[in-house]
């Protein structure tokens, strides 16, 4: 029985109000406010159990790396990856795709090799390749979305041609809240032998993930969108590719013996963590990912699926909201603009008198706004604590916005 009062209470912040109205926070596509646990796993590990990992041998920096260390098999398991050595810690996806940008796809790629990528990107799953194109004449191949927001399987690996070394895809758009079939393209793309990643940023945060049943070969994840804290996140990767790659920084922690003029490195995935990590806030992640367990993520799909057609319910009276991605089965993520006059800005600042927190702007995601034609949308997406009523207050602000601005 999934209880959201419960779970509200979960979160200290959600109980307090904005511009004098009790907060109704639908930013959680930009990040996701912590539950108390997580909270009380920071201020733990800070006032009783801090130390520099791995190389202590004292007390504190044995605990600290044991609970660091720990945070790998939870990734593991919340992935359904089949061993946390594939696991490696990042602060966040956009360090993940660097990742594999740097370590794994510069070395391998020729001027003209091409990335298949689709126009529902991220900047953080562009802007990597975009370095490959710029100095090394990587071609980037774009696969359009349809009018609804769905990316046909069947396009991407249509895309993939002789000179295709890798597809960049993400699980689901954070703009429209899309979501692709990331297992059909790996198929598609595993008989074409061009491996797969996937940018888990949304994807994961909202549905069970299972990187064994997609078959991708790199997965990212970001910490802070999982209800974790900001500057954690990991990025799974398959051993066969974690054996073609060179390090990415350098420094401590990735080496196993430094000379004058020699250096050898630590076996993965610590090969690709250098300098001391984000110790506690890796620590903050693996609590967050057993919360998330313990609710379970097959409930928490159901709850954003009935708070998505609850809210689509509502939306069918606003003649005057201009949804962008209306796909079926899509995530509780809804962006919009307002006919009239009225800029996201002035939309998400009226929002705000109301204690309504939503996202103005591209988010982070220039082509897929021009390919809807517009400069700015608002987004409100929804988190596994939102409520109907929440949605209803929603719809109660856009419906001020519109009477202010029509
Ligand atoms: N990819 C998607 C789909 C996202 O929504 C985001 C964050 O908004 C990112 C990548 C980048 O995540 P981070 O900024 O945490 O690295």
């Amino acid at each position: 029985m999934y209880d959201v009062a419960k779970i509200r209470a979960d979160f200290p912040i959600l109980s307090r109000e904005v511009n004098g109205k009790p907060l109704v926070y639908l930013d959680n596509g930009a990040s996701a406010q912590k539950p108390r646990v997580v909270i009380e796993a920071i201020t733990q590990a800070y006032e009783m159990e801090y130390a520099n990992v791995h190389r202590g041998l004292h007390h504190l920096s044995n605990l600290a790396t044991e609970k660091y260390e720990g945070v790998r098999a939870i990734v593991a398991r919340f992935l359904g990856a089949p061993d946390s050595e594939e696991i490696v810690f990042t602060s966040g996806t956009t360090e993940g795709i660097n990742l594999v940008s740097y370590a794994w796809a510069a070395p391998r790629m020729q001027p003209g090799d091409e990335i298949v990528l689709s126009v529902l990107e991220h900047h953080a799953n562009i802007v990597p390749w975009h370095f490959l194109r710029e100095r090394q004449g990587v071609v980037l191949k774009w696969v359009e979305p349809e009018p609804d927001g769905t990316l046909d399987p069947e396009k991407v690996i249509a895309a993939i041609g002789p000179r295709t070394k890798l597809v960049a895809v993400t699980q689901m758009s954070n703009v429209t809240g899309t979501l692709v079939d990331v297992a059909a393209i790996c198929r598609g793309a595993r008989e074409k032998g061009v491996p797969v990643l996937v940018d888990g940023s949304q994807g994961a945060v909202h549905r069970p993930v299972s990187v064994a049943e997609i078959g991708c070969d790199f997965y990212a994840i970001t910490g802070h969108k999982l209800y974790g804290p900001t500057g954690s996140g990991a990025i799974w990767i398959a051993k066969e590719r974690m054996a073609e790659m060179r390090p990415f920084l350098g420094g401590g922690d990735m080496i196993r013996d430094v000379y004058r003029d020699a250096v050898t490195y630590n076996d993965p995935p610590m090969k690709f963590e250098a300098g001391t990590p984000g110790i506690v806030q890796q620590i903050g992640m693996g609590v967050a990912l057993e919360y998330l367990m313990g609710l379970g993520m097959a409930n928490v799909a159901a709850h954003e699926a009935d708070l998505r057609d609850y809210a689509l319910s509502r939306f069918k009276g606003l003649n005057w909201l201009n949804l962008q991605g209306t796909a079926p089965g899509k995530g509780a993520i809804f962006s919009f603009t307002l006919e009239g006059a009225a800029h996201a800005h002035d939309i998400s600042t009226v929002l705000d008198k109301k204690g309504v927190a939503v996202r103005a702007g591209t988010h982070c995601a220039m082509p897929l706004l021009e390919f809807y034609g517009v400069t700015a949308t608002c987004r409100a997406s929804f988190g596994l604590y939102n409520t109907r009523a929440e949605v209803d207050s929603l719809v109660e602000a856009l419906e001020l916005c519109h009477e202010l601005f029509a």
